[in-house]
């Protein structure tokens, strides 16, 4: 077992928003594993503190996207907010000196990011369930579930799980009747209401 303080690679001022990441990744892992996805999650410990399993990080994260904005409308030029055909996976190299690049799947292998093939498909597979859950549990609490990244590790036994967190630092929310964006993007862009955001976001998560 290993202790987790959540942290934030592009640090906001706004005080709280660790403690609010760390409440809604424990009720997110909870509704993961309660339908059948494993995770690293063991407990939270107070509010900054989860305790999680040992893995071996996979450096691939896992991008699910339902709708176009970003990065992928930026590099693609597809219309922001567009409703894509079906959901997207890709994978991005975790490496912040190489700035995260994409990567397909013979590069995975040659970089021996994981070791076979199926071990992708796998990551995919994963993804698209993790998605099947979270989006209709956010669209009924009022949220559109934009898009978000995964990572994943491999325990003692070799088994590839969910590891890392789940909250708006790595996922986009959009209001659903409103669009007004509810994660991370009201820091990078400057919009302000950061903390408001994900309180609002863990309140609706709680059903308060
Ligand atoms: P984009 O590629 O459009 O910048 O991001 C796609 C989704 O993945 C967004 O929900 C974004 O928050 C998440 N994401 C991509 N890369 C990172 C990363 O390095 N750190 C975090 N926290 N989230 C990321």
């Amino acid at each position: 077992m290993t202790l987790l303080r959540l942290t934030v690679k592009k640090k906001s001022s706004e005080a709280g928003k660790g403690a609010l990441n760390n409440k809604i990744s424990t009720e997110l892992f909870k509704l993961l594993e309660a339908n059948g996805i494993p995770t690293h999650f063991v407990k939270m410990l107070d509010d900054n503190h989860m305790l999680h399993t040992k893995v071996d990080v996979i450096l691939i994260e896992v991008i699910v996207r339902n709708i176009a904005t970003g990065s992928l409308s930026r590099n693609l030029g597809i219309e922001d907010g567009t409703v894509l055909p079906f959901t997207l996976v890709e994978f991005d190299y975790k490496n912040d000196a190489l700035g995260d690049p994409k990567l397909n799947d013979q590069h995975c292998l040659i970089l021996e990011l994981v070791e076979y093939q199926d071990e992708l498909d796998k990551l995919r597979r994963m993804a698209r369930q993790i998605n099947d859950i979270l989006k209709p549990y956010f669209a009924q609490k009022g949220l559109n579930l934009v898009d978000f990244k995964l990572e994943f590790g491999k325990d003692n036994n070799g088994n590839i799980i969910l590891i890392d967190e789940i909250s708006p630092d790595n996922c986009r929310f959009w209001d659903i009747e409103s669009g007004e964006k509810m994660d991370k993007d009201r820091f990078r862009q400057g919009l302000g209401g950061l903390t408001v955001a994900y309180e609002q976001v863990l309140n609706r998560i709680l059903g308060k």
